[in-house]
């Protein structure tokens, strides 16, 4: 006996709906019909029944950015045959837990996280047998000095070579392309088109490389009019983040 959707799957419902209509608006403005990014839904801060609700809904692919939060609920909705993006900031420790739930990183941002990432890689297809993490490489497109550029992370485009051969090259992780948030304060138009000339540049060397991960709630129409093949997107679908205490 199936019970009748409450509430808030049918708000979820409602809000997927819409964001799956801009998301198929902008592919067709693209001209891109055929190849519909992924939706990767970043559900952190939102409770584990939501992503349940989602799972329901149709969702595959969900975002967090916090290991703590994020390899929790992968345990308790182990049923729901969810592929895990982690998203946020990522310290070297956490490299370990992160391998036990993740398919994918997308903010791999430096030489000491990819040696990481790599050594509980092997150690968890040891264990487990499980297939090799795929490494986004998160780019800074931010030029202003210090704090303003730094907080979001992301290496620099100069950078981005240098760690794809790293990765490249490390037996558990497997290179899947770039990932940028297009700075505050600019055009995402702008920053998107700067990101796909890196993604060039990287798959002129790496042409298994071609994953763009860009565009959030604000900015998915442009990122999807410079290729992006990821898509993060929280609050149009969530709604507000609920406040931590
Ligand atoms: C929170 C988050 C998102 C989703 O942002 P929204 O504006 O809520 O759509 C995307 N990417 C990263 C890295 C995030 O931390």
């Amino acid at each position: 006996m199936t019970e009748a959707p409450d509430a808030r799957s049918l708000e979820l419902a409602h809000r997927l709906a819409a964001v799956q209509q801009r998301i198929a608006t902008a592919a067709g403005a693209a001209g891109r019909e055929g190849s519909l990014p992924v939706l990767i839904v970043v559900t952190k801060f939102h409770p584990a029944e939501d992503i349940r609700r989602l799972a329901v809904l149709g969702v595959t692919d969900v975002g967090e950015n916090r290991d703590q939060e994020a390899s929790a609920k992968a345990r308790e909705l182990a049923d729901c045959g969810l592929t895990w993006h982690f998203v946020g900031q990522l310290q070297s420790k956490k490299a370990k837990s992160v391998l036990r739930y993740a398919a994918a990183v997308h903010s791999v941002d430096r030489p000491q996280l990819v040696d990481a990432l790599a050594k509980a890689a092997q150690a968890e297809r040891d264990m487990t047998g499980r297939a090799p993490l795929d490494c986004f490489i998160q780019v800074n497109l931010d030029d202003r000095a210090g704090d303003a550029g730094a907080h979001r992370g992301g290496a620099v485009p100069d950078d981005v070579l240098p760690l794809a051969e790293r990765i490249a090259t490390a037996a558990g992780l497997e290179l899947a392309g770039v990932m940028a948030v297009a700075p505050l304060g600019t055009r995402p138009e702008a920053a998107f088109e700067r990101l796909a000339r890196v993604s060039a540049r990287l798959v002129a060397e790496h042409p298994g490389g071609t994953a763009i991960s860009a565009g959030m709630s604000q900015d998915l129409e442009a990122a999807i009019a410079h290729g992006a093949t990821h898509l993060r997107i929280g609050s149009d679908i969530l709604g507000s983040r609920p406040a931590v205490g």
